[in-house]
């Protein structure tokens, strides 16, 4: 369906970078995809991001590309048709440095409004009292959890923080909440807090990264939430509602039933929907159970590493990734992803952190129930 849906508006690179495409659906709604280049390098490598133009009512788009391609993604939404005029406003999918990087300039030049989950209006602020002491306290709140190093930090991402706490969000609540005449959206935490899907009148789900084809979008975790719960207060008081892969494997099953019943959706990831030269359709159920599914392997994974005897969470990240996704920043990154899955464990009681050794297996296997209660 993808493939006979798409108008290739402006060919582009084998990764997709600096293709133009089109989508005219049923209804005569159209969208525009615009995926700007986002270099992260390596085997962690997500392909462009996929930002996309809705020719509704009132025109908007949805993302905005890493920071330094607002001016880019300007250029090619007029080659598109679209006068920075024109834009009504902008919608984040999430707060996520490849997704708002370009927002700040692309404000500046088209003095779009800006939506976004309130959880985003939160963290993207400055909390010089209020944050932990062992935080980077020259940092928004959603930097608190950072691993990157300060050297790295201050010269890539100051400017874009300090540009992004100026500008004026308006605010989308939780559940489902209506931005435009068929325009819906619904909160998807889990990847990030402040994730959000977005409904075009049932014909199209613009998933951000809470759905990617080919790749397996990483979880949050829910001591993220114990750095920042008292600038989420008094909305969100429990971890496991907001972040972590509890939260992110309950917003995958929600968005299995917004799913439910549309048939021929075209459902729209924020990566890859154009990579090594070929087309990647999402069905949605579908490509839900296979990321589910991959989440409960990864957990008996870890558990089986952890029959062995205790380890860190470095030292699972060592045993069970390839060699060449440790290199680098790679290594953090990995850690990361066995904690979110280290943090489920443990809520099932299979798994529990012993002081200095790391963590130990439990010799239960409850993880599996949990998943399918989430
Ligand atoms: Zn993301
Ligand atoms: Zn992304």
């Amino acid at each position: 369906m993808l493939q006979e849906m798409v108008e290739v508006i402006q060919e582009g690179e084998e990764n997709g970078n600096n293709m133009t495409i089109r989508f005219k659906l049923p209804s005569g709604a159209e969208i525009i995809g615009l995926p700007t280049e986002n270099f992260y390098g390596g085997e962690w490598d997500l392909g462009p991001t996929w930002n996309y133009l809705l020719l509704a009512d009132q025109p908007f788009l949805v993302d905005t590309g890493k920071s330094g391609m607002g001016r880019k993604l300007l250029t090619m939404m007029e080659s598109a048709g679209i006068s920075r005029n024109e834009l009504e406003f902008i919608v984040l999918s999430h707060g996520h440095e490849d997704h708002d990087g370009g927002l700040f300039e692309m404000v500046e030049s088209t003095g779009a409004g800006v939506k976004a989950h309130r959880i985003y209006d939160r963290l993207i602020r400055f909390y010089p009292t209020e944050a932990p002491a062992d935080v980077n306290k020259d940092f928004p709140a959603s930097c608190w959890h950072c691993f990157m190093p300060e050297s790295f930090t201050n010269q890539h991402c100051r400017g874009y923080h300090q540009e992004r706490n100026r500008l004026k969000i308006e605010q989308i609540g939780d559940g489902h909440c209506t931005i435009g005449e068929t325009i819906h959206t619904y909160h998807v935490p889990g990847h990030s807090p402040d994730a959000l899907a977005i409904s075009v009148g049932g014909e199209a789900l613009i998933v951000g990264d809470t759905v990617l084809p080919e790749i397996t979008p990483f979880p949050s975790r829910e001591a993220f939430f114990y750095q920042v719960r008292e600038i989420l207060k008094p909305q969100y008081t429990h971890a496991q509602s907001i972040y972590g892969l509890r939260a992110y494997l309950r917003s995958l099953k929600e968005l299995e039933q917004i799913g439910r019943g549309l048939t021929d959706l075209l459902v729209l990831p924020a990566h890859r929907l154009f990579y090594d030269n070929h087309w990647n359709e999402i069905n949605l159920k579908v490509r839900i159970n296979e990321l589910i599914e991959h989440h409960v392997e990864r957990c008996a994974a870890i558990l089986e590493i952890l029959k062995q005897g205790p380890k860190t969470a470095r030292e699972i990240a060592a045993a069970h990734f390839e060699e060449p996704l440790l290199k680098g920043f790679g290594i953090m990154m990995a850690e990361n992803e066995v904690l979110s899955h280290c943090e489920l464990l443990s809520a099932s009681k299979d798994v529990f952190l012993a002081e200095d050794r790391g963590f130990e297996a439990t010799g239960s296997s409850n993880f599996e129930s949990l998943i399918q209660s989430l």
